[in-house]
């Protein structure tokens, strides 16, 4: 009998432990997601992930949707992968790549110089410069819509360019999103990351099991690049706190960037433009 008292009491003990971590989950959170505060590494991508799935109220409409976390993609008008080559911004005769952009007047002035930061973070040693729109055709609009995200490459005409107040309102995640606009995915999609990368598949929540699908890019010729501003962070999707993604040159070695572009991001942004003397950069 006292057995089967004892036996009861765990049971019950386990049970009520199982009702308190339900309980305690974050809110917020979806269900078999871990809040990754436990293992915030502090990536560019992290904070739009974060913001993307749960801070956002509602990312897009009916007709559009986000791949990959935060590359939008319209059905219908070139839905079709908008691959490096395919969807530049045109070059001036003098050699960089003006690309005009509108601010949203709902941002504040201290909001606006943050994201003027975030262009001039890739108008650092690369051919890109951001020009205040006039009267060009094709141009970025910057919006503080629900989430962070942009679409990929120049789509010809407006196009908007999320910036959530304040959740995207910083360096890193600003120039993560120009780099979309500019025509790059994400590190991690490359053909070839297997080579570098092991996705660890079984920790990936599975809903956004499909953010981790790679392409045939053109990877310009450049090595791959763990440090770049467009790589997923170690944690990235993770449903149980544990790594989704493991760099095979060692545990040392950190994915992606908090604040700034790689050194090789800038070098991509030139081979894709054709800019400069690469012996330069
Ligand atoms: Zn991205």
């Amino acid at each position: 009998m006292e057995q089967i008292i004892l036996l009861c009491l765990v049971s019950a003990c386990l049970s009520s432990v199982q009702t308190q971590k339900y309980l305690f989950s974050p809110s917020w959170g979806p269900i078999g997601y871990k809040d990754r505060d436990e293992h915030r590494d502090g990536t560019v991508m992290d904070e739009i992930i974060k913001t993307n799935e749960f801070q956002a109220s509602r990312i897009l409409d009916g007709t559009t949707s986000l791949r990959e976390g935060d590359i939008a993609v319209s059905a219908g008008r070139r839905s079709k992968v908008c691959f490096a080559r395919s969807c530049l911004w045109s070059k001036s005769v003098d050699g960089n790549v003006y690309i005009a952009y509108k601010l949203s007047p709902e941002y504040s002035e201290a909001e606006k110089s943050v994201i003027k930061k975030g262009m001039e973070n890739i108008e650092k040693g690369t051919c890109v410069q951001f020009v205040p729109w006039t009267h060009q055709q094709d141009y970025i609009d910057i919006q503080p819509k629900s989430g962070c995200w942009s679409y990929l490459g120049s789509r010809g005409g407006r196009q908007t360019l999320s910036l959530q107040n304040p959740d995207c309102l910083q360096t890193g995640v600003i120039s993560h999103e120009f780099m979309h606009a500019l025509g790059f995915v994400h590190e991690q999609s490359r053909f070839d990351r297997d080579n570098y990368v092991t996705i660890m598949w079984p920790n990936i929540w599975r809903d956004r099991v499909r953010n981790f699908e790679k392409f045939r890019t053109d990877s310009l010729g450049l090595p791959y690049d763990y440090s770049s501003i467009m790589h997923f962070g170690m944690y990235a999707y993770s449903q149980d706190g544990e790594a989704t993604i493991v760099p095979k040159s060692g545990k040392d070695v950190k994915l992606g960037q908090a604040s700034t572009l790689s050194h090789i991001d800038r070098m991509k942004i030139n081979k894709l433009y054709k800019c400069g003397d690469e012996d330069d950069y």
